[in-house]
């Protein structure tokens, strides 16, 4: 080791000579965890040679009162290495530099949410969407509520309350996290009414069933559930004119929105939210954070007369979203206007789209990274990411990942190490191994898996 590192590590000052100085509303064992933890962050920079100058004692301080704060919070950031893009666990979707900096501008201040700039009087929150989906959908009106939970529920309180809604009986899902279509019509004071078959349904089904008590149309995407085989359900069009010819609307839960065609990446054809609306959708409903990519909130659009009688709802106050969500919301789409960009800015869109060259590179990058990680046997080995959060759920991403093994460790073990790494990391074990898949994880994110493997194997 070279004198100057030695002499720098030698300055540095001591765990009880730190401790002493820290402020006292934190627990003793707390304190001093984040103390031995900034110590040993500093000699690795030092060992590392990107730091050649010691901080003073008193940013030593600071540097360990910013730890304490971090080891405090319960929800934290980690590191997805499960190669499931929209992980519900995990978060969903992950959002974008730009969306960061323009919820950080309008939360950090004041802002114009129920302020009409041009007139001075009251605004509604509700109005800052309406001009970029209409851009991007062609709908008439927009309503943001929590989730798409609550985009159904209002829906369907608003529009068939005390009445029947039409449902195929190939379409009575349940969703993760026990959203259960026919409950939520239930509880939402509507009756439902099965049309059809498991398997099959027809244009005549519905008709047969419509009543004066009829109040819509339901289709549910099946989201994470697959009828295969020997299958019908009528064209949306057909649908649409059979609900239009009784002066009713055709309510559309698409679960994932989409507004880019993904088939250039591999993906199949899902009909994006502009197209479900062009064949005759009275309203669509969809996610914020599945594969549009923002965060959790529950969009609904279509027809101005039915969207009107949604914000007219009494309900809609208990599910309203509010400013930071509707921000990142607001930039999010705003990004959709350049498709490119879409494709590069928003996280999720950007790793569904790597291709199995572009992920080897990634993983042949972390790869080397780990080589000199003692104990530790590091290969590359290909598998498959899944794009999860109920979307496009048979369909697998090939993928590169970087497999881990030990004889120090077994692979629950490590598992169960890389999780409580400092910043934690989520790894998915295959053949006794724990696999990187190095899809969601951003280059960014390397050191850190770095750092926390040398500290696990040293
Ligand atoms: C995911 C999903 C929901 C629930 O949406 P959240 O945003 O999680 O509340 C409802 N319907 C369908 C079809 C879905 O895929």
């Amino acid at each position: 080791m070279p004198q100057t590192i030695q002499k720098l590590l030698s300055n540095l000052p001591s765990v009880d000579c730190l401790l002493k100085q820290i402020d006292s509303i934190y627990s003793h064992g707390l304190a001093k965890e984040a103390t031995q933890q900034v110590l040993t962050q500093i000699r690795q920079e030092v060992l590392s040679g990107t730091r050649t100058v010691l901080e003073t004692e008193n940013e030593i301080i600071i540097r360990i009162e910013k730890q304490l704060k971090e080891n405090q919070f319960s929800l934290r950031r980690v590191i997805n290495a499960t190669g499931t893009v929209i992980h519900t666990n995990l978060g969903r979707s992950s959002l974008s530099q730009q969306v960061q900096q323009q919820v950080a501008e309008t939360s950090f201040h004041y802002s114009n949410l129920e302020f009409d700039l041009a007139t001075g009087k009251r605004g509604s929150r509700y109005s800052h969407l309406v001009s970029i989906v209409k851009k991007l959908t062609q709908a008439e009106d927009v309503l943001v509520v929590n989730n798409n939970a609550a985009a159904v529920l209002l829906a369907l309180s608003t529009l068939t309350q005390n009445k029947e809604v039409l449902v195929s009986r190939g379409e009575l899902v349940e969703i993760g996290g026990a959203f259960r279509i026919p409950d939520v019509i239930t509880s939402s004071g509507g009756t439902i009414v099965e049309v059809g078959t498991t398997n099959k349904t027809h244009l005549t089904d519905y008709e047969r069933a419509m009543t004066e008590e009829t109040g819509a149309i339901l289709k549910v995407h099946t989201s994470n559930y697959r009828i295969v085989g020997f299958t019908e359900t009528p064209d949306l069009n057909q649908l649409a004119k059979l609900a239009h010819s009784q002066k009713l609307p055709l309510i559309n839960d698409l679960g994932s929105g989409l507004f880019l065609d993904m088939r250039p990446f591999g993906l199949p054809y899902e009909p994006t939210i502009k197209e479900v609306l062009e064949q005759g959708c009275d309203v669509v409903t969809f996610s914020g954070d599945k594969l549009l990519g923002g965060p959790q909130a529950g969009i609904i659009v279509g027809k101005k007369e039915y969207i009107e009688k949604m914000k007219k709802n009494q309900l809609l106050r208990a599910l309203r979203i509010d400013k930071l969500t509707l921000s990142a919301l607001e930039a999010t789409f705003s990004l959709y206007l350049d498709e490119k960009e879409a494709l590069t800015a928003i996280p999720t869109l950007q790793m569904i789209g790597l291709s199995e060259q572009e992920c080897l590179a990634k993983a042949e990058y972390l790869a080397g990274m780990l080589k000199d990680v003692p104990n530790l046997t590091v290969k590359i080995e290909k598998d498959h990411s899944k794009i999860g959060g109920g979307s496009y759920p048979e369909h697998l991403l090939p993928t590169m990942t970087v497999s881990l093994m030990s004889k120090k460790y077994s692979a629950d073990h490590l598992q169960e190490k890389l999780r409580v790494a400092g910043t934690p990391i989520i790894s998915r074990i295959k053949n006794d191994s724990n696999l990187l898949d190095v899809r969601t994880i951003d280059e960014t994110e390397f050191p850190m898996i770095q750092k926390s493997l040398m500290e696990i194997f040293e």
